[in-house]
């Protein structure tokens, strides 16, 4: 069967990883998580005492930086330089910092080789902001996951708190504001749905709900490129 890319894009705390996670499981898919990648460069600038306006130094760091993401029981590793950041790269200080730095050209660019190398033999499920517009504009799926502000942000503080990071509400409701204003307002790859992606809503849709739709759209394509019976 013909092995696909599905591309699933949307705001922060749309339930993007949980559905693309599900759904690459559900097809024996590998699972591409691309925020993980600008996160691990922000990880590394954080640890570097670098600063959103110094892009020169970010660049550079970005050149010679080694990131994997590795697949082991079913989860993704993230590795920089070797080092697992897996957990690291979570916090909400690193998530702030990658914003900025997602913004640079040269950065998209350095992680756009990066990315179609990945899902260059298809079977794979990626998200983040641009997979379907910018990425991978051939996705064979092309997915736009969006939410209520309030109800991205109950999921997000409820995901921090589990994590034992201790943050208000309002505190992650402002960062993720900021977040998707500066997303979708940079002038490349802004967070926008691609044209043929089909857009759902999640706020009152169980996980579940989401995951079968998605795959849904995903059996459909499968019957369409089924090579014709002799
Ligand atoms: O999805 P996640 O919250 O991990 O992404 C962190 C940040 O990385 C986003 O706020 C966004 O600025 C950036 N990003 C991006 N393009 C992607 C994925 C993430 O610009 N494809």
């Amino acid at each position: 069967m013909k092995q696909l890319v599905i591309a699933i894009d949307g705001p922060a705390g749309a339930g993007k990883s949980s559905v693309a996670k599900q759904v690459a499981q559900a097809l024996g898919y590998r699972y591409l998580d691309t925020g993980a990648l600008y996160r691990a460069l922000a990880w590394k600038a954080l640890q570097r005492g670098l600063r959103p306006q110094d892009t020169r130094y970010i660049i550079e760091m970005t050149r010679e930086t080694k990131v994997d993401l590795l697949q082991q029981d079913g989860e993704q590793r993230v590795l920089v330089d070797g080092q697992d950041v897996t957990e690291a790269i979570r916090t909400p200080e690193v998530g702030n910092l990658a914003s900025p730095i997602s913004a640079i050209p040269e950065v998209r660019e350095i992680l756009l080789d990066w990315q179609r190398e990945f899902g260059r033999h298809g079977g794979t499920v990626a998200e983040g902001r641009d997979t379907g517009t910018v990425v991978f504009p051939n996705a064979e799926v092309k997915i736009f996951l969006t939410a209520s502000l309030d109800e991205r942000a109950r999921r997000r503080h409820k995901e921090l708190l589990e994590r034992g990071i201790s943050i208000s509400f309002e505190q992650v409701k402002l960062d993720m504001e900021a977040r998707d204003q500066r997303d979708s307002t940079r002038h490349i790859a802004p967070l926008r749905p691609a044209p043929d992606a089909v857009v759902i809503h999640t706020d009152n849709m169980s996980l579940e709900q989401v995951v079968e739709e998605v795959l849904k759209l995903c059996r459909a394509r499968f019957t369409n490129e089924a090579p014709p019976s002799t």
